[in-house]
């Protein structure tokens, strides 16, 4: 109790904002959270939590966070009930539609989407209903090559394999730190303790990256790549497993289409042809593959750094190809796919699930759509250059495109060309502060949550539910989506039936699961997100199937608020391919090897610019936490001190980075774990640009690394974008009597 009478409680829950999935109690009092500390008890993470977790309550009390809609009159913000706000967006996009139709309409779904209870569930059927053709999402900023890759190798996106790190004997790890950020694509309670544990064990961790991460230390074994080489060391390590009759499929044997074809692909990729391209001599890469090859078991885990670099989908193809050589595929201690109580990417897929592999190509370079999704750094010239199709009305969703995608600066001069903009998000940031009307989220505490992100990665099957904590005052954050996709769709605001929509989206995956809607419909009459939730547990593999067995319900989960688990992944590989069998060498990912090929001959630049998370950063939206952004900066150039002193860089020095005639200004920081030639810039800052309104991030604003990162730089067949492995040049940055900070932002504004 406290002094003015007040009673103090207590909830647990899991932090919903990295696949980590840590439990945590949060103490509460009059609507004011109190502390956050971990759930020891949580079933996942059992204690663990890093500084985000801690955060929470400062994301719910934040001044800046949007309480109620905005819309934008004679360039002011005003803020309005939902009806007002839905019926102005119905101003906007009406005479749009009718006079362009939907195809100068375009989407971005930013990765909020997978942190919040209702988006996560409904932005899928939102782009089905909209009729949108033009979407674009941080996907293409982040795992998409892996995306292409698993649905052209397994017949299914989503069928991302894991490595099964507490049992494996040796992790090959290829641009992922999970010091950083914990699990990326990867659930695991503590990833850090488990490769201490595989040491301790008389196991290996080898880390492949342009810099020595915290990771990296932890493993013991750094082998410095050349960013964007990661394909030509994979191929050369397939040559030898086939040069040297090391292949062995296991388990897998009959079940693999395209063993030759591949043998025949990595004929001219020698450790030899390799080396210099990689800067990793043969003979290293020769002994890595042997001892890939002779571990009992053996993981190979490539993250984003293997993605969003200009070979992303030749490097993720060929993680998976070398685990399915070697035998560890699908099997224990390598790399393995969960099985899940709720799948939700099969039941409500985030992007269009039917979409071809190419669907069609964008108007002004030609890009192909690659599985639904056009690359992000094409949006800029299809608002920007005039002709028939244009893209005129945006909606973007849980995103912050002019910090998170490349081609910044382009990006940003063009957002206000656009008729009409709407933002779903709970700020006014770099983005959305040229936007028309934006319709906030609930915070994180006045949501749901389940992980529907992370679950599917983890090799534990389970399952935590957590209720809101405090009441959201809005509108259901599901209805206003489904409201703007029926007004994309044609309907007038008036006919809108928000019940009627999600009865149909329901009814269409209680069928996906095969139950009947006529008879599921009436035991679950609660609209929104939860009653999906709900039939993903209890259609699933685990469920009850509404009484048809016995099974679990989410009334099962509410009563275990420290989570529960039910079953571990089990060994195979999950197949959707027509074959019914693994398509080792998709024609459409070796029709790339001739570009690698040509790369591998190019002179190399003097320096490469890479990207980097920080613990107490995530992307571009934690920035505004002060808890998190107190202390020294950390947006912060990372170079080897050779290639400082070659430069004349001292500590306190800022330096000029400059590609083409984009330049940004950083403060040095000057440490021998990173290799030469290589510099380093978190993403996910800049937070100067005028009228966002994010007080504390302004402060300390950092710069945008996307303003040097070319939006045309693609990994070709994915349309991926590259923020690892640009060109850069490096200058000291000379402001006599400026500390780097300042200097910094003088020179971006
Ligand atoms: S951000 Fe991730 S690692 Fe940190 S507390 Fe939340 S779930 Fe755990």
């Amino acid at each position: 109790m406290s002094d003015t009478g007040a009673t103090e409680h207590l909830q647990l829950r899991t932090c919903p904002l990295c696949e980590g999935m840590c439990g945590i109690e949060v103490r509460h009092r009059d609507g004011e959270v109190i502390s956050i500390r971990p759930d020891r008890n949580n079933v996942i993470s059992r204690g663990h939590i890093c500084p985000k977790g801690t955060t929470l309550g400062e994301l719910h009390h934040s001044p800046d966070r949007l309480r109620g809609p905005l819309i934008k009159e004679n360039g002011a913000w005003r803020e309005v009930d939902w009806e007002t706000a839905l019926r102005r967006c119905a101003e906007l996009i009406q005479p749009i539609r009718e006079q362009y139709g939907n195809g100068v309409i375009a989407a971005y779904a930013g990765n909020m989407i997978a942190k919040s209870f209702d988006l996560v569930r409904y932005v899928g059927n939102f782009f089905g209903l909209a009729g949108i053709r033009q979407i674009y999402g941080s996907s293409t900023v982040d795992q998409h090559p892996k995306n292409l890759t698993c649905m052209l190798m397994y017949g299914d996106m989503w069928h991302i394999a894991i490595p099964d790190i507490d049992r494996t004997d040796l992790i090959v790890m290829m641009g992922g730190n999970p010091s950083a950020s914990k699990g990326s694509i990867f659930s695991h309670q503590d990833v850090m303790g488990a490769i201490r544990s595989l040491r301790e064990r008389g196991g290996r961790a080898v880390v492949i990256d342009p810099v020595e991460t915290g990771t990296a230390q932890r493993a013991g074994e750094w082998l410095p790549i050349v960013p964007g080489a990661d394909a030509a060391l994979l191929l050369a390590i397939v040559h030898v497993l086939f040069e040297e009759g090391r292949v062995k499929l296991g388990d897998l044997d009959g079940k693999v289409n395209g063993v030759d074809a591949v043998r025949e692909a990595s004929k001219d990729f020698t450790p030899e042809a390799a080396a210099a391209f990689c800067d990793i001599p043969a003979e290293t890469i020769r002994t890595l593959a042997r001892e890939i090859s002779d571990a009992p078991s053996a993981a190979i885990y490539g993250r984003i750094g293997t993605c969003t670099q200009r070979f992303g989908t030749l490097a993720s193809w060929l993680t998976d190809v070398v685990a399915i050589l070697t035998g560890n595929m699908g099997s224990p201690g390598g790399m393995m796919f969960s099985t899940q109580v709720a799948s939700h990417l099969d039941l409500a897929p985030p992007y269009p699930s039917d979409a071809p592999l190419i669907s069609h190509h964008s108007r002004v370079s030609g890009k192909p759509a690659v599985l639904g999704l056009l690359p992000s750094g094409t949006l800029a010239e299809e608002i920007d250059t005039p002709g028939e199709g244009k893209i005129r009305g945006l909606i973007t969703i849980g995103a912050n495109p002019v910090l998170s995608a490349p081609g910044a600066d382009r990006l940003e001069k063009a957002l206000p060309q656009l008729d009409f903009f709407i933002a779903f998000d709970s700020y006014v940031n770099e983005s959305t502060v040229h936007a028309d009307v934006i319709l906030p989220s609930p915070s994180p505490l006045e949501q749901a949550h389940w992980d529907v992100w992370a679950w599917p990665w983890c090799l534990s099957s389970g399952g935590h539910y957590s209720p809101p904590l405090f009441p959201h005052e809005g509108m259901e954050e599901w209805r206003a989506v489904l409201t703007v996709a029926a007004l994309l769709s044609g309907q007038p605001f008036q006919a809108i039936d928000t019940n009627a929509m999600d009865d149909n989206y329901f009814a269409s995956m209680c069928t996906v699961l095969g139950l009947d809607p006529a008879k599921i419909l009436p035991l679950a009459p609660k609209h929104g997100a939860e009653r999906i939730l709900e039939l993903a547990i209890r259609g699933g593999r685990y469920g009850d199937r509404y009484g048809e067995r016995e099974g679990l319900t989410l009334d099962d989960f509410k009563a275990h608020p420290h989570g529960m688990l039910v079953g571990k992944a089990e060994p195979g590989v999950p197949l959707r391919t027509k074959s019914g069998k693994i398509e080792l060498a998709p024609q459409y990912v070796l029709d790339d090897l001739p570009r690698l090929r040509s790369a591998m001959t190019e002179k190399r630049a003097d320096t490469y610019l890479v990207s980097r998370r920080t613990l107490r950063s995530m992307n571009s939206w934690m920035n505004n936490v002060h808890t998190l952004s107190k202390g020294p900066e950390r947006c912060t150039l990372l170079i080897h001190p050779e290639d400082a002193a070659g430069l004349g860089i001292g500590e306190n020095d800022s330096v000029e980075v400059q590609n083409g005639e984009n330049m940004i200004v950083v403060p040095a920081e000057i440490t021998p774990h990173i290799k030469r030639g290589i510099v380093s810039i978190p993403h996910g800052w800049g937070h100067d640009r005028p009228g966002s309104r994010l007080s504390i991030a302004e402060k300390k604003p950092g710069v945008n690394a996307n303003r040097l990162n070319p939006a045309e730089l693609l990994d070709v067949p994915s349309g991926n974008a590259v923020v690892n492995g640009v060109p850069v040049t490096l200058r000291k940055h000379d402001l006599p009597g400026a500390p780097a900070r300042e200097a910094a932002l003088e020179s971006q504004v």
